[in-house]
């Protein structure tokens, strides 16, 4: 099943253009929205989420128009929001449980073993009693997981979903999420460049509203190739070189800034090709540069 979004359009009410003629098509598996923050992913999101009405264009989630036939998505959509809200003083298993009954599932039984396996898949089984709102950030989100499944979902949206993660939670979540994206499509979107690295085929840049690359991740680096180059400066020259060059990204290696400049051609002053990477196309997507 795909998901194909048409022309997508969406102007607030305060002028922002938030989605401005957004047009992807999404197969099973990850696909990593990336984008800086005000980019529109969240727009993007709850729009897919039926959430919220878009000015215009078209959603197709296989035969459903996600547009218009809002309780059919709700039926198939497991979503994680951004802001997953007041977490309670009840314990995982009952709210989860609470919530697989609004979900609809009215047999007691079969609900103890649909919330049983959903809190070991996201390795809370063992602090299921304990309460949701004792939970660490990364805790929380596995929650947040777990309650997107109920049901089996056939299309998975996760907004921002690793902001404010430890290395050790994002690994066990980066590890959820894949698993998950073997059979469904997950939507994960994220201003997180190593998010869509590590996870996703199929990808998205988006910024002001607007899709500036959809694809694969390696035609991503693909489009910038050999067209970066590095090189290691002074501290103080960094201004200089901002001036001089398409800086891309700067970053401290041994104390001194490493940048990373685009241009279709050597740039002369010491430097050399840079092994691109999906940072670099996203500063240089975002920037316009490429
Ligand atoms: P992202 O998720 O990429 O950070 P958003 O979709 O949240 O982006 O926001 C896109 C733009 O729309 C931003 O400029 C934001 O300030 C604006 N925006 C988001 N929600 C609203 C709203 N309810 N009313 C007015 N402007 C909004």
């Amino acid at each position: 099943m795909d998901l194909k979004i048409n022309n997508l359009h969406k102007k607030y009410s305060n002028g922002v253009y938030a989605l401005n003629d957004v047009s992807l098509t999404i197969n099973t598996g990850m696909f990593g929205l990336l984008g800086p923050n005000g980019a529109g992913k969240s727009s993007l999101m709850r729009t897919l989420a039926t959430l919220q009405d878009a000015d215009s264009g078209s959603v197709m989630l296989g035969d459903i128009d996600v547009l218009k036939e809002k309780e059919k998505v709700r039926e198939v959509l497991g979503y994680l929001p951004q802001e997953f809200g007041v977490y309670p003083r009840t314990s995982a298993t009952e709210l989860l449980d609470y919530m697989a009954m609004i979900k609809g599932f009215s047999n007691k039984a079969e609900r103890n073993e649909i919330v049983n396996n959903l809190l070991a898949k996201v390795n809370l089984y063992d602090v299921r009693k304990k309460a949701v709102s004792s939970f660490s950030g990364g805790m929380r989100q596995r929650f947040g997981i777990a309650q997107c499944l109920i049901g089996n979902p056939r299309l998975v949206i996760v907004d921002e979903p690793t902001a404010g993660l430890d290395p050790g939670e994002r690994n066990r979540f980066y590890n959820i999420l894949s698993e998950i994206g073997e059979q469904v499509i997950v939507i994960l979107s994220t201003h997180i460049v190593q998010d869509v690295r590590e996870l996703c085929t199929q990808m998205a840049i988006m910024d002001k509203g607007k899709v500036l690359f959809s694809g694969n991740t390696d035609d991503a680096l693909y489009s910038i190739k050999g067209k970066v180059w590095e090189r290691s400066i002074a501290k103080h020259e960094l201004p200089e070189y901002q001036g001089k060059y398409k800086v891309i990204s700067n970053k401290l290696v041994g104390g001194k800034p490493l940048i990373h400049v685009f241009s279709e051609t050597l740039p002369g002053d010491n430097f050399t090709r840079a092994e691109e990477n999906l940072e670099d196309v996203f500063f240089a997507k975002i920037g316009e540069l490429a």
